[in-house]
């Protein structure tokens, strides 16, 4: 085999890279994704680096020295969109089919969109892009909703209260039934911008919250490979 191609290049995809020249792969190994970031680590988004803590340069998953001695074709900034099994080609948003030998697929999970979730205001998180943007609109006599009442999203409202950036912040403890994300059914605006989650039983605030994170992971394994 000599040209392996892994798609994503969050933790599975640069793990996966390691593995394979741990176990004396010498081809090549061609690591695409979509980010332009160089691989990093997720789990800080909602903590040190939401709360300002942190900045950036503490999340790469390797140093610019590891990535070189894997001497990988690392293509950031590189989404694929199609999988050709018979020709074993890969086919990009932009640019030349990528062929390959063999190939990882380690595309990790994907929000869980809602119908209204590109209104302005709307922040998703799962990218240090999502985590850097909502962290710059965090700002006083903001109020925030939170769609998605697991571990990122407790997470993200714990911030939001710590900072005590925010009038009104829910509280997932308390109002774990209402975030559930069988009862948020879509999300609305007006000019352009969000104003509120439609949801069964809701209370009046969250009705018409004017900030909005929707986090949910669309699959229940977010490692594929
Ligand atoms: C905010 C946040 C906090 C978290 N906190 C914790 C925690 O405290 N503890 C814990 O255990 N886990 C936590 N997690 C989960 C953990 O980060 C994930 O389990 C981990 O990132 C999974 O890694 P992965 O490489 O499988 O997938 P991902 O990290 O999702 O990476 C997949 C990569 O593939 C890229 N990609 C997708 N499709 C394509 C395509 N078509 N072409 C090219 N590239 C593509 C994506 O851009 C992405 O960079 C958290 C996740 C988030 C978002």
């Amino acid at each position: 085999m000599d040209t392996i191609v892994i798609v994503g290049a969050s933790a599975a995809g640069i793990s996966a890279a390691d593995t394979l020249r741990q176990r004396g792969f010498t081809g090549r190994i061609t690591l695409l994704g979509s980010e332009s970031h160089l691989p990093y680590d997720r789990p800080p988004l909602s903590k040190q680096l939401l709360s300002g803590l942190w900045e950036p340069g503490r999340l790469w998953l390797r140093s610019a020295q590891q990535l070189a001695e894997l001497d990988l074709n690392l293509r950031l900034g590189t989404t694929a969109t199609g999988l050709d099994p018979c020709r074993r080609e890969i086919a990009l948003a932009e640019g030349e089919p990528v062929a390959y030998d063999g190939l990882i697929i380690a595309t990790g999970a994907a929000p869980r969109r809602l119908p209204g979730d590109d209104l302005a205001g709307v922040h998703h998180l799962r990218t240090l892009d999502d985590a850097l943007a909502l962290r710059r609109r965090m700002r006083p006599r903001s109020r925030m909703v939170v769609i998605g009442a697991g571990f990122i999203g407790a997470e993200a409202a714990a911030v939001a209260r710590d900072i005590g950036h925010f009038d009104e912040t829910c509280d997932l403890g308390v109002r774990h039934g209402d975030l559930s994300e069988r009862k948020f059914v879509a999300v609305y605006g007006r000019d352009g911008r969000v104003v509120g989650a439609i949801g069964a039983g809701m209370p009046k605030q969250l009705r018409e919250a004017r900030r909005l994170i929707v986090e949910q992971a669309e699959f229940p394994a977010e490692a594929r490979t």
